[in-house]
């Protein structure tokens, strides 16, 4: 009898690929397993083994395997069974899941260069022959393809080979190295509580009086607190004071200073009881824990809907150790893993060995060992924390899922394929496995929400602060009456710079929020603020240089550029919005004496940039940070007195159904920075509008209205989460190809799915990497089968693809597009 193996390769095919296989190889293959194939002419590519068969293919001869690469499947049956969900979901193919979901160095190709090791200490009389020509080779020429070493060594099969080389350091997988980043800690020291007291500070002075170099130090500790309430570093006051570290450090010995690190400090001995295992959940905290456990009784996810320093990692923490108390792993997903480090200490502080790190900057190696952990069930490996391709690892008792900050549009994956959204992906993956996933947020999306009110969710929520801590008290700003009253300095209305004077007088700091997200402007007038509206869509008009036309996105709705205002008739219309920098630079004119400093794109670029402003902010070494969306997520800072938003109409007015839902969580989030701590925060909303629904319910903390009102928003215009959205984008350099092609099938399309088709339109920017693009949208009521259209859309597909003029066009699906 004939064996076939079926593999899925690491490409966008639609179909599994047939190989033929001996008896002995059938008998130890096992699915997830991978092994090494020739493909096409002369590519050898890693394939995952999916099933052994006798049927030979009917339109291919097939070719035999190279080799089996893995004594033990490297992939679950939960995995697979998870992507072919998502292959199917999210219309890709599953190769292009496998691509995404395993780290490289499993998925040598012919084209993966591989370097020689300079550090490696290599004997050469142990390496067997093949071996060695390939690590000779490497001597003489940096870099090699793995398909010219297979011709150096003139085998077929070296995939197993470089495998192994690999795993002994010998040679490595060329990869953009990313390292770690260790946050420089600052030591810094103060008076010790005790002298607090007149009485006794004076007896120290009194006592010290015999000890001038002591004496100096502490007096000089005196003079650098007057001059300002920041903390003071060991080094300054050894400078300041003339002496020596070992005088400073006598007087730690004695009790009189104490000597402390802001960064792990907080996380180890803060103002809460952090260090020990023993945190008892407040009565907020354990009424929520009852509703996540009676959600969980029914198998539903919860979601967990607590105000910003509530306590939800908390709860989390409860749920996780419960988790591994019944000896199953936890996954942790956070949208983005560079503003995390303060979440990592804070669960590697609690569960110490047990909490892995994974994320696609992680180094390949790093990579594998977590991946290979996971599969063993390691103990280093029960809590895995990570970005979104953490859901692909290969768990094997999944018992909980955490979500946290569910709403983060950054849990969708854009390009390339799969284009997934991790949250609802991570709900499938539960599911597979029968575990518990939580969901949290100050702000959940309007999906999640729908789903907790319909039951399809559990539903937990904390309304308080922990603490007794306040929720900061958040004050409107009218800039337009201002600039009437001649009230405003550059951006800066006289409100906001005094309350800026005010906190940094009493020794706080200050975060500054300017969005600048998007790239084709509003037209606003500067005088009413008025920005002109779609008629048939909720969104703003975007301006469009190219035809000095307003358009809108999304019905492709369209009007010439006005020269006046239509709602004031003022002359007055603005196409550019101001940025960060600018508000820095105006920083630099009202505050000369502050240290400013910025979180955007352009100062985050570098290595480690977001974290060494993270850690310079949290150190207090500078006064004011001024930043974009980056500042709103999920960080933790304690000496934040007040939040100025510079402008919320921007972001209220941009083009998108979701820019309301999407404004109410990130001014929430951002509000949520001030006042982590006993004293009430403030924040300052400067706007045109304070009068907009969407501030008032801001400013009141009132998410049930603005989830009511956007959702009747959507109903009226059919927006998920009322429908479904499938985006067809199709690319091509040629511009009236496209154009064509769009058309074509934007009417195929209709013919099937009707009114629910809308454009083609062409997206902000239009051409990307010399491609135009076209957009378009289809959306799909919830009471019709999503799989059928689907089908309908790959049975267009299928004849467009034979139009032969149209063979260079590419088609991108988005499904969820949000
Ligand atoms: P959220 O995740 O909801 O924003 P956090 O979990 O960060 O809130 O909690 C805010 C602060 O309150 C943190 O400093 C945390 O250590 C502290 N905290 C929360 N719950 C407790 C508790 N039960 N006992 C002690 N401290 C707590
Ligand atoms: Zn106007
Ligand atoms: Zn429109």
């Amino acid at each position: 009898m004939d064996y076939f193996l079926d593999v899925v390769l690491p490409i966008p095919l639609e179909r599994l690929f047939t190989y033929k296989i001996t008896e002995q190889e059938a008998a130890c293959i096992r699915p997830g397993m991978r092994v090494a194939v020739p493909f096409g002419k002369s590519k050898i590519y890693t394939a995952l083994s999916h099933h052994i068969h006798t049927e030979a293919p009917e339109v291919y001869e097939a070719k035999e395997i190279y080799q089996i690469l893995d004594e033990n499947p490297l992939v679950t049956q939960h995995q697979l069974k998870h992507w072919q969900w998502m292959a199917q979901y999210y219309m890709c193919t599953l190769g292009e899941v496998v691509r995404s979901a395993l780290p490289s160095a499993f998925l040598l190709e012919s084209e993966t260069l591989i370097l020689s090791n300079p550090d490696a200490n290599v004997n050469e009389l142990e390496l067997k022959d093949d071996e060695f020509l390939v690590y000779e080779a490497l001597q003489h020429q940096s870099a090699l393809r793995i398909g010219e070493i297979s011709d150096i060594v003139d085998k077929k099969n070296v995939l197993a080979r470089i495998n192994g080389l690999v795993q002994k350091g010998i040679v490595s997988q060329k990869e953009t190295l990313y390292e770690k980043y260790r946050p420089k800690l600052v030591r810094y020291v103060k008076l010790a509580p005790k002298f607090d007291d007149d009485d006794n500070l004076q007896v120290l002075l009194d006592n010290l009086g015999r000890a001038p170099k002591q004496s100096q130090v502490v007096l000089t500790l005196f003079q650098l607190r007057a001059k300002s309430k920041k903390p003071i570093p060991v080094s300054d006051l050894e400078k300041e004071s003339k002496t020596s570290r070992a005088v400073i450090k006598s007087l730690i010995d004695k009790g009189v200073l104490e000597e402390y690190h802001i960064r792990t400090d907080r996380v180890q001995h803060g103002e809460a009881s952090m260090e020990s295992k023993d945190v008892e959940l407040n009565v907020h905290q354990k009424t929520a824990s009852l509703e996540i456990d009676q959600g969980f009784s029914q198998n539903k996810p919860v979601l967990l809907h607590g105000v910003t320093s509530s306590g939800k990692t908390e709860v989390y923490i409860k749920l996780i150790q419960k988790c591994l108390d019944e000896g199953r792993q936890a996954l942790y997903l956070l949208p983005e893993i560079a503003l995390t480090s303060q979440l990592i200490n804070r669960l590697q502080t609690y569960f110490g060995h047990h909490v892995a790190v994974y994320h696609s900057k992680y180094s390949i190696n790093e990579r594998v060992e977590v991946w290979n952990n996971v599969l063993s069930c390691a103990e280093k490996a029960q809590i895995v924390i990570g970005a979104r391709s953490a859901m692909f690892l290969p768990f094997s008792n999944l018992g909980l899922v955490v979500i946290d900050e569910e709403h983060e549009s950054s849990f969708k994956q854009f390009d390339p394929a799969p284009r997934y959204h991790a949250r609802d992906a991570a709900v499938v993956l539960a599911n597979l496995h029968g575990a518990h996933t939580i969901l949290g947020s100050a702000t959940p999306s309007m999906e999640s929400m729908e789903n907790a009110k319909t039951g399809k969710y559990g539903y937990a929520v904390i309304d308080y602060r922990f603490g007794e801590v306040l929720m900061p008290e958040i004050s409107l700003v009218d800039i337009k009456e201002a600039s009437r009253k001649k009230r405003m300095k550059g951006h800066f209305s006289e409100t906001l710079i005094d309350a800026i004077a005010e906190k940094l007088e009493e020794g706080e700091q200050v975060i500054l929020f300017q969005n600048r997200r998007g790239f084709a402007p509003v037209v606003e007038c500067t005088t009413c603020g008025h920005v002109a509206q779609c008629p048939n869509c909720d969104v703003s008009l975007t301006f469009h240089q190219q035809r000095n036309q307003l358009r809108c996105h999304y019905c492709g709705y369209h009007m010439a550029l006005q020269q006046a205002c239509l709602a004031c008739g003022s002359p007055t219309l603005d196409k550019k919005g101001f940025g960060t920098e600018q508000v820095q630079e105006e920083l630099g004119e009202l505050f000369p004496q502050a240290t400013v400093g910025r979180m955007d794109l352009d100062t985050t670029r570098g290595k480690f940039a977001y974290e060494k402003i993270i850690s310079a902010f949290e150190n207090q070494e500078m006064d004011i940070l001024v930043g974009t969306q980056m500042v709103t997520k999920g960080l933790d800072f304690r000496n934040v007195g007040l939040v100025g938003i510079m402008n919320a109409d921007s972001m209220l007015n941009f083009p998108d159904y979701r820019a309301h839902e999407r404004s109410f969580q990130m001014l929430t989030q951002v509000a949520g920075r001030a006042g982590r701590t006993q004293k009430r925060g403030k924040v300052l909303i400067q706007t045109y509008n304070p009068y907009h629904q969407i501030l008032q319910q801001v400013t009141t903390n009132d998410y049930e209205k603005m989830y009511q009102e956007q959702y009747y928003e959507r109903e009226q215009f059919k927006y998920p989460p009322i429908v479904r959205i499938i985006k067809v984008t199709l690319k091509d350099k040629d511009f009236n190809k496209l154009n064509e092609a769009s058309d074509w099938f934007a009417s195929s399309l209709r013919n099937v799915l009707r009114h629910q088709v809308l454009g083609p339109e062409y997206p902000p920017i239009a051409r990307i990497r010399k491609a135009y693009l076209k957009n378009i949208l289809i959306k799909i009521p919830r009471d019709r089968s999503l799989s059928k259209t689907k089908n309908s859309i790959k049975r267009i597909e299928k004849s467009f693809n034979a139009i032969s003029k149209y063979k260079s066009v590419r088609l991108v699906y988005n499904v969820d597009h949000i």
